[in-house]
């Protein structure tokens, strides 16, 4: 009597630990993957997607970098900044004053300096410069980008121009870069193209020519080390450049960016600027599409992914922008450069090539973790075969059904064992 009432009493010890055991496996296949491109690319949660992880080939060399968001300086023992510096000093201009903020009455109204910040200018007055790239140089054709990113929780957004097959030009913060190296990567992975948008957003002609040039080589720095490759396009904040900090991006090899058409999706504040502002801009320009103004030299909108509201209101009038415009690609293939990086191992197709269909070409997966290292053929639109986004869309999509496959099992397993422990019982 006393044998056989022990018996149960051990089956239902095993079977709770069973039980205990499935439940501690679902548990560990749900959470993701917080250490590769295409793990973090796959968590929807924007919570999630926003908790802090640590990624050691980017927090293991942080140190080699200006702290985040102050204003870059050339770290004392940076012998190869301070070596690039040394080298293009000398091409700087002196005679162009540090600005203040607004540009004050005492400036020049014929704008010497070519300052966009006091007239728009986009075509500098110092020999040797080329001019801003501000409009989409095709005709009926939008040069799409979006400024300020990283941003954390990008993924809905990105898996939104994942969907419609869409590549845009995305201006990456240094500092945003240091604190989301997987979100940066998953541009990459995706087909985007991407540019510096220095390393603490500063209004760039207030800093004296070396903080200028800090600025954008830690930018520059941090992509290469995040992402692996090195940009050859900037953005200023603002907006706000002039020929001495201009002339400080072309001796880094930098093509200047910026914008004839601003959404404003980045200044809203409840009271000059609100929601609706944003609403207006973006229908006022898209009602100056349709009026032909872009029939003969495309277009640069400025947007954000700064935050939910930006990345909302692209994803809600992309539809508009679409049937509005022939086209609609990153700002790199409106101007056919196929070499948008320093790296000659992954080019961007040409803008031919883009609206025929080939939206990534050699887009090879640089990202320090990636083992891979295969380099991926072309990407089509009618034909989405091996690509860098279908092999990143490939990945994530693989994964994601792995992991259902496992909460399938796990949950079976669950059950069973739960149905047969009540009946032991
Ligand atoms: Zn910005």
């Amino acid at each position: 009597m006393q044998l056989s009432k022990k018996i149960p009493s051990l089956q239902k010890l095993v079977l709770a630990l069973i039980v205990l055991g499935k439940l501690h496996l679902v548990d560990a296949q749900s959470s993701p993957d917080r250490s590769t491109e295409a793990g973090e690319a796959a968590i929807t949660d924007p919570n999630q997607e926003c908790s802090s992880y640590d990624y050691p080939p980017v927090s293991s060399q942080i140190g080699s970098f200006p702290p985040q968001w102050e204003k870059a300086t050339i770290l004392a023992n940076d012998s190869a900044a301070q070596a690039k510096w040394a080298s293009i000093n000398g091409s700087i201009p002196t005679n162009i004053s540090v600005k203040t903020q607004p540009p004050p009455s005492s400036y020049s109204s014929d704008d010497p300096d070519c300052w966009w910040t006091y007239n728009l200018c986009t075509t500098p007055k110092l020999s040797g410069l080329s001019p801003d790239v501000s409009a989409a140089p095709e005709p009926s054709t939008l040069g799409y980008g979006f400024d300020d990113g990283p941003n954390c929780s990008h993924n809905a957004f990105y898996d939104f121009l994942q969907s419609q097959n869409q590549k845009a030009t995305f201006y990456f913060i240094g500092s945003n870069v240091a604190d989301w190296p997987l979100e940066a990567q998953r541009a990459l992975a995706d087909g985007h193209e991407i540019c510096a948008h220095t390393w603490s957003h500063p209004y760039m002609t207030t800093f004296a020519s070396e903080n200028v040039f800090a600025e954008l080589w830690y930018c520059m720095q941090m992509i290469k080390l995040a992402v692996g490759v090195t940009p050859t396009c900037w953005r200023p904040p603002y907006g706000d450049v002039d020929d001495r900090v201009r002339s400080i991006a072309h001796a880094l090899g930098l093509q200047t960016i910026m914008w004839e058409y601003d959404t404003e999706d980045a200044s809203v504040n409840g009271k000059s600027v609100t929601d609706q502002t944003v609403v207006t801009n973006y229908q006022d320009f898209i009602n100056t599409a349709k009026n032909g103004t872009f029939n003969s030299t495309g277009a640069i909108l400025l947007t954000h992914e700064l935050n939910n509201f930006t990345m909302s209101e692209a994803v809600s009038f992309y539809p508009q922008l679409k049937s509005t415009f022939q086209h609609i690609v990153p700002v790199g293939v409106s101007l056919n450069k196929t070499q948008p990086y320093v790296e000659s191992n992954y080019s961007l197709p040409t803008f031919e090539q883009y609206i025929a269909g080939t939206v990534t070409t050699n887009g090879t997966r640089i990202s320090p973790n990636d083992t891979s290292g295969s380099s991926t053929p072309s990407d089509s639109a009618s034909a989405p075969s091996p690509s860098a986004s279908a092999t990143r869309s490939g990945a994530a999509s693989s994964n994601a059904a792995s992991e259902t496959k496992m909460h399938v099992y796990g949950t079976f397993w669950l059950v069973v064992s739960l149905l047969t422990l009540c009946s032991l019982w």
